[in-house]
């Protein structure tokens, strides 16, 4: 659990790993083979945000918090370009919450249907409390307890089970509980950059050179420390200045 204060309380705690225990129980008994079908079975009474089944550039499941309300004022690209802001995953952010139980429980549902192979948290949105201009450390106590429970269960887990982008300046005791759950960060501008072409120093994304199908196949984010370049895309394409994803 976070080492930092205010976090989530007792009675918030014990309902997240009530519903881990049933999604866990329900992960089970699902016959679906399909990511969607999983996620679909597996979240069916459990309150959450939204999580999306594999796409073509990730190849597993990921999760979505709100665009704003989770997002760092740093952020130039809020309302100017950012990807989450349109879209598929402009409907899905529209959508989640930034209560922390919804969104770290969207994490567990994405883990289970997966199997346990790294999934994609937050597609959009990020760590921050918006309303009260911090990093929201109850979301991230609640994602850390609600991955490691899953441990709990089910001791092979690879040691990643998650990874993720930040724009948010997270303490070195924040990043050590996540790594302890299982999630890799990359800090955006600094070990995630988007520029036309890679700086030196840093490796181009291999899906963008065709090099591999999709994230899970690559693994290269959550292995290497080596700094990752994207190649502007879609909305970001137009913008002129260089951007983080
Ligand atoms: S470097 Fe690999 S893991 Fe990272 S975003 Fe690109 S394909 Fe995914």
């Amino acid at each position: 659990m976070s080492s930092l204060n205010p976090t989530i309380d007792d009675a918030q705690i014990a309902s997240l790993l009530a519903y881990v225990d049933t999604m866990v129980w329900r992960s089970h008994r699902t016959r679906a083979t399909t990511i969607d079908g999983r996620i679909a079975y597996i979240r069916r009474g459990a309150p959450m945000n939204p999580v999306g089944a594999a796409n073509r550039k990730t190849g597993t499941a990921g999760t979505y918090r709100p665009v704003g309300p989770s997002c760092p004022p740093t952020c130039p690209y809020l309302g100017q370009g950012c990807y989450g802001q349109g879209g598929h995953c402009n409907r899905a952010q529209r959508r989640a919450s930034t209560d922390p139980l919804l969104s770290a429980l969207a994490a567990v549902a994405a883990s289970l249907a997966t199997h346990g192979a790294p999934i994609r948290l937050h597609v959009t949105g990020d760590f921050w409390l918006r309303a009260e201009s911090r990093v929201h450390v109850e979301y991230i106590d609640a994602l850390c307890i609600g991955l490691e429970a899953l441990r709990s269960y089910d001791g092979n887990r690879p040691q990643i089970v998650a990874w993720t982008y930040t724009a948010c300046d997270l303490a070195p005791e924040q990043l050590a509980d996540l790594r302890f759950a299982g999630v890799s960060v990359r800090r955006s501008g600094v070990q995630a950059m988007v520029h036309p072409d890679a700086p030196v120093g840093t490796f181009q994304c291999p899906t963008q050179t065709g090099r591999v199908a999709n994230c899970a196949t690559c693994r290269l984010c959550w292995t290497t420390t080596k700094p990752v370049n994207f190649r502007p895309h879609g909305r970001l394409a137009q913008l002129e200045k260089p951007c983080t994803p």
